[in-house]
């Protein structure tokens, strides 16, 4: 799985390099970006290539446009903040192909850079158009991918362009293969896998392929229902994917077989109905009472799966412990992120799949302390399935 990076790229003086970013920030009613991590995460490959004296194009998708370009999702504003960050211009033109791009590249001088307009205005974009990404191509004389969250898109400027152009890894994409890499391939041990989240089938080709491979696997969150419904324990009103169960009894079963440890909640906080203000209790082993519903993992699980944090060394997390969205029952997926963290402080690699779990870490003030949070949901996801992602996958090996 080995790419080559930017840093095997020979001469990259007065080049035309084609970067593919990820500046899908989130913008307010009025344009404005309301969190600029994703344009920050790109510089260090956009000042690598500038110092280089490449002639830097980048291309991006925002959003989800319907149906041709949309004044909403223009990339004027990260323009404007990208250039503020770079403390120099950058061109910006409101098209991706086309003869006003192609006068604008050719004025390029080596140093400068230019970011092309939305690419999914082009419909062509999501349907990986050869004759577009022929035509994205010809822009540029290589092609850096560093827009790892759409890896798993076979899209033109993610797959496509490569067809065209020798495709290598930006540093962003080279820091998430490495670390996404490094949990499938050679995890130092004890490897431990923290899962939760709403549901068992969004997860379930991670438990399978991570199964094998891990010492333990912590299963928190609403996904815990459905396991405990397969071991027959009643979990009242709680979610539960009541097609998932008998995946679930397999689950348990494999484990057994692989001789791995699944750990469940043994306690959880459980509330009389989904709000955020809801009534609480805390129940232990024998089960959810009827008219209750489980929101968080409780005191004892915190502790039981600290006892496996604190072993481990390496760790990879994916789905809040319960809702952590609401304050009453943000505690127990609270405690996990200072459990990994401090695991972390002590040694171990620990990599946080993207999503919620980030949204966790952050709200917990604890991102900085963790090795390496991915910048990709979906593609982090499928990456840790153990599935080919078509933006990686098109990129020249080392
Ligand atoms: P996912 O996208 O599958 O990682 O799921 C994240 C969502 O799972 C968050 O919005 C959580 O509120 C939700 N979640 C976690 N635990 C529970 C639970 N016990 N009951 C209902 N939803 C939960």
């Amino acid at each position: 799985m080995a790419k080559q990076t930017i840093e095997d790229i020979k001469d990259l003086s007065g080049r035309k390099v084609l970067v593919r970013v990820d500046f899908n920030v989130p913008l307010d009613d009025k344009q404005q970006i309301t969190d600029d991590t994703r344009i920050r995460a790109a510089l260090p490959t956009i000042k690598y290539l500038l110092d280089k004296g490449s002639k830097v194009i980048l291309v991006s998708h925002l959003g989800r446009p319907k149906s041709g370009p949309d004044d909403k999702l223009r990339l004027l504003p990260v323009a404007g903040r990208l250039s503020e960050l770079l403390g120099k211009p950058v061109a910006y033109v409101k098209d991706s192909i086309g003869p006003e791009i192609e006068a604008t590249v050719a004025k390029l001088k080596a140093g400068e850079v230019l970011l092309l307009e939305n690419v999914r205005f082009y419909k062509e974009e999501e349907k990986n158009d050869p004759a577009f990404a022929k035509k994205l191509a010809s822009l540029a004389d290589v092609y850096v991918n560093d827009a790892f969250g759409t890896a798993h898109r076979a899209h033109a400027s993610t797959e496509g362009v490569t067809r065209y152009l020798k495709g290598y890894a930006g540093f962003l994409m080279e820091k998430e293969i490495k670390f996404l890499g490094q949990l499938l391939e050679n995890p130092a041990r004890p490897f431990v896998a923290i899962l939760g989240g709403a549901k068992v089938s969004g997860k379930i080709d991670v438990i399978k392929n991570l199964l094998p491979r891990v010492d333990t696997l912590i299963i928190g969150g609403g996904m815990s229902y459905t396991f405990f419904r397969a071991r027959k324990v009643s979990v009242g009103n709680s979610l539960v994917e009541e097609d998932r169960i008998p995946l679930a009894k397999e689950t348990l079963k494999q484990a057994i077989d692989l001789d791995k440890t699944i750990m469940l909640p043994i306690d959880h906080v459980v509330a009389d109905k989904f709000d955020a203000n809801a009534n609480s209790q805390i129940v232990t082993r024998a089960g959810i009472p009827d008219g209750w519903q489980g929101m968080d993992i409780g005191p004892e699980t915190i502790t039981k799966f600290g006892h496996a944090i604190k072993k481990a060394k390496t760790i990879f997390w994916n789905g809040p412990m319960g809702v952590f969205e609401f304050d009453k029952f943000s505690k127990g997926t609270i405690a996990i992120a200072k459990l990994v963290a401090e695991a972390t402080e002590g040694g171990a690699v620990s990599v946080i799949g993207g999503g919620d779990s980030v949204a966790a870490v952050e709200k917990a003030g604890l991102a900085g302390k963790m090795t390496h949070i991915s910048t990709g949901g979906g593609a982090s996801l499928e990456f840790v399935e153990g599935k080919v992602l078509p933006g990686i996958a098109c990129l020249q090996d080392k």
